[in-house]
């Protein structure tokens, strides 16, 4: 991967950008230099930089050896999380929820508008018909000011195409942090904090999705419960007519 998270800095540093922020490898008199360890945002492995000193290549970081870690990263983000049957459902609730989401459906695509630019509405569209193929709204413990999380790390996010595709040249994709190994964690952890990452790839040019060789770098999205409160830019025409004729009563 291109960049490692330094928390001290606030950022994501390439190998070179480390080098200048904490000096290189060995100091003055050769000796081995102690320089802050920086870890995988999405497992938590440590990092070691890869073809730091070799003038022909681009250096990279890698991740430590540690067995038994599982990282989405390095096994190219394909494990997507899936929208399973409820493990407890709840009909009452179920329908109650999916019918303030569809009141409020501007603003859960407005909210995803504002974490990636220029989302594709058909995305969005097949996220709810799979929420309610699986019967997603019953799950107990799901709120409402989780669905856009759950819409983003269960879809994905090429970079748009035509005449705004330069806008967004990167292909992201989601995840909760490690703790969330599937969507189940979710609602077992439903009272916990859980923090939110954006991965971001290279558009791959011979094959159909990214891999490890695409991705550039991890970074924290905020979570907010409180979204539903602001205001967001109304969606296009397009995008309502697309949702009115998908989900024509
Ligand atoms: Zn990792």
């Amino acid at each position: 991967m291109e960049y490692a998270y330094d928390p001290k800095v606030g950022k994501n540093l390439t190998v070179d950008e480390y080098k200048t922020q904490h000096g290189p490898k060995l100091d003055a008199r050769g000796n081995v230099r102690w320089r802050p360890k920086l870890r995988c945002l999405v497992c938590n492995v440590p990092l070691h930089t890869v073809g730091e000193d070799n003038p022909t290549v681009v250096p990279t970081w890698g991740h430590d050896p540690s067995p038994g870690t599982f990282c989405p990263i390095k096994s190219g983000g394909s494990e997507r999380y899936e929208i399973l049957p409820p493990t407890e459902a709840d009909p009452t609730k179920g329908a109650q929820l999916r019918a303030s989401f569809f009141a409020n459906w501007e603003a859960h695509w407005g909210y995803i508008g504002s974490v990636v630019l220029y989302p594709d509405i058909f995305t969005f569209i097949g996220f709810i018909r799979s929420a309610d193929k699986k019967g997603l709204w019953t799950q107990r413990h799901l709120e409402e000011w989780h669905l856009p999380y759950v819409c983003l790390a269960t879809c994905d996010f090429p970079p748009p195409k035509g005449t705004i595709a330069a806008r967004r040249p990167h292909w992201l994709r989601f995840r909760f942090n490690d703790r969330y190994r599937t969507l189940r964690d979710l609602w077992i952890e439903a009272d916990q904090e859980f923090s939110f990452l954006q991965l971001t790839y290279r558009k791959p040019l011979r094959k159909k999705e990214p891999g490890p060789a695409e991705f550039i770098a991890a970074d924290h999205v905020r979570v907010d419960r409180h979204w539903l409160d602001a205001t967001y830019p109304p969606p296009n025409t397009f995008a309502i007519a697309a949702m009115e004729s998908a989900f024509r009563a």
